[in-house]
């Protein structure tokens, strides 16, 4: 038996719009492309979309973009998939974590001021989860010091937060579609701002550094190949469209998780959220304060050894080899972070995830709970 940590929900309207595209000599940079930017900026309420090949791309433009280099420092998360923190290191600066919320697991906005320095030109706030980070107050401290705000809502699509989206707060916001998120487009990410320089820089930069309208051996800057083909925007159109549907499976799924799981107590299952509504990207828990790393660890190899995918969001980004190596960063260093890390479990999650495989998941679960105890 197997049941998967996450799998995307492909419809055969998906199917007949990627092989629409193939029907056609426009395989890149053709219809598609600005179709989907248009449809995703207006559901967003943002000026500007900009589709590129990844949620890494999506960032690494952004930061580049809004001008981050040596010598600067960029506030961030550690608890977080690597990349929201690699873009930063792409363009040679500084990421300076902040520990996070101990309840929701985002950027903790309490202790943000502290690490601003005078290197300081970005605050890059991670809504983890598909839980908006506190983004009007990362606002309100960005502008009381004259900082940039990136967004890195790829865990967000769907996502709302005091009424407005997840990914419209900041300068510019960055989306990813590879296949474990809300939508896929087998790769893929996008970058939505209202600022129209911005917009025109990531437009430059995914296409080879060249400029609007000039020849296409004329490039006006160092850029890169991040373009996103119109067979994936055609499945990403496709699937734009049926994420209010996915949105409520997802939600579906998440709370018969929390139902099945309402009597074990050695499990703290995600926090009620208040500020908003989710859009669910994984459903995590975590084991009671009690437990460590070998508990936790067994536990993701007995359900393994089920055929039950999960996993360990995250392993700090902090204590990864090279930004231990690079910056000397050390066990204790974020204390909230590392204690969560220790302890979280990832557990089978998407769209058609059915009642009894979840039933499956948490007998498994239990019985590995129960083996830690003996
Ligand atoms: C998925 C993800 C990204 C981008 O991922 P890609 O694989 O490059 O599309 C960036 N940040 C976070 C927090 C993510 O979860």
């Amino acid at each position: 038996m197997k049941i998967n940590l996450s799998a995307p929900d492909i419809s055969q309207a998906d199917i007949d719009a990627v092989v629409a595209v193939l029907q056609t000599p426009r395989l890149s940079l053709g219809p598609k492309l600005p179709e989907f930017e248009e449809k995703f900026a207006a559901l967003i309420g943002r000026k500007y979309a900009v589709a590129v090949n990844s949620g890494t791309s999506a960032l690494h433009c952004a930061v580049r973009g809004l001008g981050i280099g040596p010598g600067d420092e960029v506030i961030t998360s550690a608890f977080s998939f690597i990349s929201s923190s690699n873009c930063i290191l792409f363009e040679g600066a500084r990421p300076i974590f902040v520990d996070i919320d101990p309840v929701d697991y985002n950027i903790d906005v309490t202790k943000i001021e502290a690490a601003v320095t005078t290197r300081t030109k970005a605050i890059l706030p991670v809504d983890v989860f598909g839980r908006p980070a506190r983004l009007e107050r990362i606002e309100e401290i960005a502008a009381r010091h004259d900082l940039k705000v990136i967004e890195d809502s790829c865990e967000a699509l769907g996502s709302t937060y005091q009424g407005r989206p997840a990914g419209a707060f900041g300068d510019c916001a960055a989306f990813a579609f590879y296949p474990n998120k809300q939508i896929t487009t087998g790769e893929g990410g996008l970058l939505v701002t209202d600022d129209q320089e911005l917009a025109r820089l990531a437009r430059s930069l995914r296409n080879q550094g060249r400029g609007d309208g000039a020849g296409w051996l004329a490039h006006q800057r160092l850029g890169y190949n991040y373009r996103l083909s119109d067979i994936n925007c055609a499945l990403g159109i496709s699937q734009l469209a049926r994420l209010g549907e996915f949105i409520e499976k997802r939600a579906a799924v998440a709370d018969r998780y929390n139902r099945l799981l309402a009597d074990r107590p050695e499990v703290v299952r995600p926090a009620p959220y208040t500020e908003g509504t989710i859009s669910w990207f994984v459903y995590v828990i975590r084991l009671a304060d009690r437990f460590g790393r070998a508990d936790r660890d067994a536990v993701l190899e007995a359900l393994r050894s089920r055929g039950i995918g999960c996993n360990n969001y995250f392993t700090p980004i902090h204590l990864q080899p090279f930004y231990r190596e690079k910056f000397g960063h050390a066990e204790g260093d974020l204390p909230v972070t590392e204690a969560v890390c220790e302890r979280t479990i990832a557990l089978p999650f998407h769209n058609n995830l059915c009642q009894a495989d979840q039933q499956t998941v948490v007998q498994a679960l239990g019985e590995a709970l129960e083996s830690l105890k003996t």
